[in-house]
């Protein structure tokens, strides 16, 4: 499908886009961030001085439980306030913005953007049902698996919509 009509728009808002550096403390954030269609990269174990490094090397944004490392970097950083994924994705949505993501377009295991791909290819390569119920596929140049809007995403994608919303019980 071409949509070259909407190519420019992307393009300049995908450079006001923060990119994410996220360490050990918050490995579930990484992963979700990713499905939020954000460049995440992951470092699950580093000393903090490497880590810093990193970050400002690569030009990311760290999201860390590390005060050492958040003390250190500055506004190059977000001190995630949460131990728990959804307080951690609600500081982070709220510092970015609701306009910021773009759900399922980035491979949540590799950080690479998907490519999206006709249905006829994916047939015998998703569950019977799955392709039968499903229209919009798209693929991970890196890993080669294919997603796809099912249930799953719909459930999580309504979870995020919540906290971007604010509407969800504050004792959860
Ligand atoms: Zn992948």
């Amino acid at each position: 499908m071409n949509e070259s009509a909407s190519n420019n728009e992307s393009a300049s808002r995908e450079d006001a886009v923060p990119r994410f550096l996220v360490d050990g403390t918050a490995g579930k954030l990484a992963r979700w961030l990713r499905i939020l269609g954000f460049d995440v990269l992951y470092v699950s174990a580093c000393e903090v001085p490497a880590l810093v490094r990193l970050a400002r090397q690569s030009d990311r944004i760290a999201l860390t439980r590390n005060t050492e490392i958040a003390t250190r970097l500055g506004d190059a950083s977000i001190l995630l306030r949460s131990e728990h994924l959804r307080g951690q994705l609600e500081q982070v949505v709220h510092s970015v913005g609701p306009d910021a993501y773009r759900p399922f377009s980035r491979c949540n295991i590799c950080n690479e953007k998907l490519e999206r791909v006709k249905k006829e290819t994916v047939r015998g390569r998703v569950p019977e049902f799955v392709y039968a119920t499903q229209d919009s596929f798209s693929s991970c140049p890196q890993c080669g698996r294919y997603f796809w809007h099912g249930t799953h995403y719909a459930n999580m994608l309504e979870q995020v919509r919540l906290i971007v919303e604010g509407d969800h019980d504050e004792s959860e």
